[in-house]
């Protein structure tokens, strides 16, 4: 596994230079945003997006017409199955910049910025991995929420350098939500989602589970006598494996054992043509 992880590790831009044909595709869009957010950052959302829209479409494409949405005053971030669309609220780009810097999150050596974009990352991986399944028509037996958290996790940590730090923001934005809950009501428990502490819980479960060796001694004492330094290493295998039959099967019409070997070769991947 960890020949799997270097391999697939610093590809994410290099795959932007394989030419992929497909039939229909994921775009982005961004409508004129009003004023609230400096333009250099707006610039750097608009980049993110962008890399992200390619990287979709040759890991992952589906074969329709999937649109990404940033606007203001729209309901989100959601993915709305009715129109086929992602909408991303520009206000919610602020609301997670406003988090970060109550937070003092430089302390933690990551800019606000720079956070803020982590966890705008991981949540476009979220609302994709709710299109991939609906397009597909894949049941998740289980929460959907938790499933599509479990895949945006493991693609920004195996295809970007800085995979872990990434999605520690993503997850300490859920952390930092979780501080912020001063009691539970009945609407906590009745969301789809599971806990903002639960949440962050998996992640960190399935960032453990990339590099064991690494984070071994960042388990206390009672989770290693309950075991949870094995369930994560082997939780991490099963999701991505799992995650892996799909996208092979429904985007390339190959095994998964393939499309490891294609992306470890540097090779285009076949689109989906059905
Ligand atoms: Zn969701």
């Amino acid at each position: 596994m960890q020949s799997t992880r270097r391999l697939l590790k610093s590809l994410f831009f290099s795959v932007l230079l394989i030419p992929c044909i497909v039939t229909a595709e994921t775009t982005v869009t961004f409508k004129a945003e009003d004023g609230t957010i400096p333009s250099d950052f707006l610039a750097d959302i608009k980049q993110v997006s962008n890399e992200i829209t390619l990287f979709f479409n040759w890991l992952a494409p589906i074969n329709g017409d999937l649109k990404i949405v940033w606007a203001n005053k729209i309901d989100g971030p959601l993915f709305d199955p009715g129109i086929n669309t992602i909408q991303m609220p520009y206000e919610f780009a602020t609301e997670l910049y406003t988090l970060f810097s109550e937070d003092n999150y430089e302390k933690t050596g990551r800019s606000v910025d720079q956070a803020t974009l982590d966890a705008l990352q991981f949540i476009l991986f979220h609302e994709y991995g709710h299109a991939y399944l609906n397009h597909n028509q894949i049941v998740v037996l289980g929460k959907e929420e938790d499933a599509v958290d479990n895949l945006a996790t493991l693609l920004l940590l195996y295809f970007n350098d800085n995979g872990e730090d990434i999605v520690f923001s993503a997850a300490d934005w859920f952390a930092i939500s979780d501080e912020k809950t001063e009691a539970f009501e009945d609407g906590h428990f009745w969301d789809e989602h599971s806990l903002d502490a639960q949440r962050y819980y998996n992640i960190q479960c399935l960032v453990f589970g990339f590099n064991p060796e690494k984070y071994k001694n960042e388990y206390t004492d009672e989770q290693i006598e309950q075991g949870h330094d094995e369930y994560c290493e082997s939780e991490h295998q099963r999701q991505l494996f799992k995650w892996l039959d799909v996208i092979a099967k429904h985007s390339h019409d190959i095994t998964s054992e393939e499309l490891l070997e294609r992306i470890q070769q540097g090779q285009p991947l076949p689109a989906e043509n059905k």
